[in-house]
């Protein structure tokens, strides 16, 4: 049974282990972490994961991961839903505005989990603790590749900072954001080629509990907006658990203040869609988190001349990561465990083909949702810094023609929710039937009350919060 050694036991590593044993392989995870496994989700919830500080941070679980887990995981959807998750069934959260409100085949795809990220991982990880196939060593810190001294671009192990190595038939690097991959091939005297644009946001997010005695507020109306100098965000979670997301330009640092907690707390009062989830009586349970330096960024292992190293891959954040506003990065990161599992699969025994199929599926199926959240972001930069172009016109026509007409139009409401649980490509919101409905809605915009707005505009925040505007 080929052996395979995959660096990094965050959602993407243990998605790869758990399809990679479902298929015959032996697999060992090494995780840096030195924590332990916590007894619950509860006590996974004040995890030691400085390795992925992310998981403080609110997460949105898509359709895509909730499909995959039905699908080829129940147990993990089983479990998740035994310690408190909820599935949210989208159809049941159909704006009453809409023109047809009878319900579709395709709405059983239609389904979001709301967890915890730390509670999605702390299952994922029992789930693949239990698997006798794999073993999953934490503490132990991966800091480069053994490469045969025949050929260096084949990769033939791994070394660790304690000073040990190990050989593995096939190494697969699942190690985050902050991968030390490129720096591991570079070496041994390969390069590895990326793509980076910032995202230029600073995140802050902050989790809370509502009392025993009371229902969260589910509802038909977006919970996320734009305020033009902030972005909102309320996050379902698991056991009663919410959280919300606040997210401003890292250059404004006028509100680099919303990090203080009865800052935070008092922008989320001042915002009406936000505010009515705290004042339901709900008590908050962290402090405020933050998070910058974030990026929209691609790696590549191959260049025009081929594939550069062999018997090793890169995937999930390690490879692609996109702004985490778009809450894309765990879905995607699954789904790229299964697109790896199939093309091993597939090409068990020749890495260069099983480089190339997982390749092809990548740039098939991730990569418009790369270039989807890149494109996005530059639409915003444009549309915020006030230059009309082809990027503000089509923030315009987002938010002036495809977001009211999901309120009105089924046909648009169903092309929405699937393309925002990656169901559907970015580019099926062009579908000529789609973009009927919404240029009609864009065009009727100025004949249409003025919706009222999100929340107060910047400078009245800036004097609802007493804070001084910084330079
Ligand atoms: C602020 C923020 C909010 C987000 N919100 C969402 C959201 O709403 N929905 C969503 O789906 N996604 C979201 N994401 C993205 C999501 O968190 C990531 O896409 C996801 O965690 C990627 O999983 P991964 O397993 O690839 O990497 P990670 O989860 O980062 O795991 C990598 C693991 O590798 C370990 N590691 C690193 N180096 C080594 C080494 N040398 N040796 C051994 N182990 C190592 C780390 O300790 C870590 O555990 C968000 C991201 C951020 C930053």
């Amino acid at each position: 049974m080929a052996h395979v050694g995959i660096v990094g036991g965050g959602v993407t590593g243990l998605a790869t282990a758990l399809s990679l044993s479902k298929i015959g392989f032996q697999v060992t995870v090494f995780e840096s972490d030195a924590t332990p496994m916590p007894v619950s989700p509860e006590e996974a919830f004040s995890w030691n994961r400085r390795g992925a500080p992310q998981v403080r941070h609110s997460h949105a679980l898509l359709g895509r991961l909730h499909n995959l887990l039905r699908d080829f995981h129940p147990e993990v959807l089983k479990m998740l839903l035994d310690v408190g998750a909820t599935e949210i069934d989208l159809a049941q959260h159909m704006p009453d505005t809409l023109d047809d409100l009878n319900p579709h085949p395709n709405d059983k795809d239609l389904f979001m989990i709301a967890a915890r990220r730390t509670t999605f991982e702390w299952v994922l990880r029992q789930i693949v603790m239990e698997n006798p196939d794999v073993v999953i060593r934490t503490g132990e810190r991966v800091t480069g590749l053994i490469t045969s001294d025949d050929d260096i671009s084949e990769v033939q192990g791994l070394v660790f900072d304690h000073g040990g190595s190990e050989f593995f038939d096939l190494v697969i690097a699942a190690n985050g954001r902050r991968s030390q991959a490129p720096e591991w091939c570079k070496a041994i005297g390969i390069d590895i080629a990326e793509e980076v644009e910032d995202t230029g946001i600073v995140y802050y997010s902050r989790f809370f509990r509502v009392n025993e005695d009371q229902e969260l507020p589910f509802s038909d109306r977006l919970i996320a907006g734009d305020l033009g100098y902030l972005k909102y965000g309320v996050f379902w979670g698991d056991n009663r658990t919410f959280s919300i997301t606040l997210a401003t330009s890292d250059k404004d640092k006028t509100f680099w203040g919303v990090r203080d907690p009865e800052i935070f707390d008092q922008v989320v009062r001042e915002i009406p869609a936000a505010a009515e989830w705290v004042t339901l009586g709900a008590d908050p349970i962290t402090q405020v988190h933050s998070m910058a330096g974030l990026l929209n960024r691609r790696r590549f292992l191959s260049d025009e001349n081929g594939l550069k190293i062999k018997r090793f891959h890169m995937i999930g954040d390690a490879l692609i990561c996109t702004n985490p506003l778009y809450g894309r990065g765990c879905s995607t990161g699954f789904w790229q465990a299964h697109l790896l599992t199939k093309a091993i699969e597939q090409s068990p025994d020749d890495f260069v083909v099983q480089a190339e199929i997982f390749a092809q599926d990548i740039d098939e199926h991730i990569i418009p949702w790369y270039q989807a959240s890149v494109d996005s972001d530059r639409n915003n930069r444009e549309f915020e810094s006030g230059v009309t172009g082809e990027g503000s016109t089509r923030k315009s026509i987002l938010q002036n023609g495809l977001l009211p007409a999901t309120q009105t139009s089924a046909k648009v409401w169903r092309a929405f929710m699937r393309m925002m649980n990656l169901l559907a490509p970015p580019k099926s919101l062009n579908e000529p039937e789609i973009m009927a409905d919404v240029l009609e809605m864009w065009e009727k915009r100025d004949e249409r009350p003025i919706p009222p707005p999100l929340g107060p505009g910047r400078d009245e925040m800036i004097d609802l919060l007493g804070l001084k505007e910084t330079a």
